[in-house]
């Protein structure tokens, strides 16, 4: 699957991405990365992306040309099955089960990451979808990008590395969170380890695994 970041500061993107299993997955070919800089569509000698809004008010919000070719050149080079999401706080919001439908429904999935007070109005225009991470603002989309990619990319097949863990977490069937795990050591500053999951006795690590996953009733799916 094929992630296309359209945003003002590509090095956010591409170091999250060179680390870890988001790194891993690129070298394997399961995912691949592509980042567009807003700014290379920027107007005039000074390559302009932002303007003062309409009205008045603080800040500066990003102009419809550039955003709206950069969007075009992307969907240009843009792999089978795409949509295009502008981040945004009013926009749907992200969920576990849309990590789901993404990683088996599409090719590519282009993002429009937004900058100071957001993009003109008429950019929306452009775009498939808008996405929100939760109910809460941020300073730019690419962390809300970010949070999508990872959560799509490592649900498709062989990004991380067992074969169920992916299957077994939170949320994955809508209504229970992940039970508590331990490791090694035994027992640390005199907590142990549940003598049950000590036990090698498969029902009973099901049944207190079972017990001890939590209703996810806070959270919808
Ligand atoms: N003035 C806007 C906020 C702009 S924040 C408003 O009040 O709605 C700047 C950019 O950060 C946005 O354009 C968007 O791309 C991104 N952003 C901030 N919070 C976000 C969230 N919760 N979900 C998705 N994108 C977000």
């Amino acid at each position: 699957m094929k992630f296309t970041v359209i945003t003002l500061f590509p090095d956010i993107i591409t170091d999250y991405m060179g680390q870890s299993m988001m790194w891993k997955a690129q070298k394997d070919e399961l995912i691949e990365l592509n980042v567009i800089n807003l700014r290379d569509f920027g107007l005039g000698d000074r390559k302009t992306v932002d303007d003062a809004p309409y009205g008045g008010g603080d800040g500066m919000l990003l102009k419809p040309e550039p955003a709206v070719a950069a969007i075009e050149a992307a969907k240009e080079q843009a792999a089978g099955r795409h949509m295009v999401a502008m981040m945004s706080p009013r926009g749907d919001r992200f969920y576990q089960s849309k990590a789901q439908t993404y990683s088996t429904t599409f090719d590519e999935i282009i993002f429009v990451c937004g900058r100071y007070e957001g993009f003109d109005e008429r950019i929306r225009d452009y775009v498939d979808v808008e996405i929100s991470v939760g109910d809460y603002v941020l300073t730019g989309g690419e962390l809300p990008a970010l949070t999508i990619i990872d959560a799509t990319a490592r649900l498709i097949p062989g990004v991380l590395g067992g074969e169920n863990s992916a299957a077994i977490e939170s949320f994955t069937d809508g209504e229970t969170l992940e039970y508590p795990q331990y490791t090694r050591p035994e027992e640390f500053r005199g907590e142990k380890v549940p003598d049950v999951l000590l036990s090698g006795d498969h029902g009973k690590i099901q049944q207190w695994r079972d017990n001890h996953s939590q209703k996810a009733d806070k959270h919808q799916t």
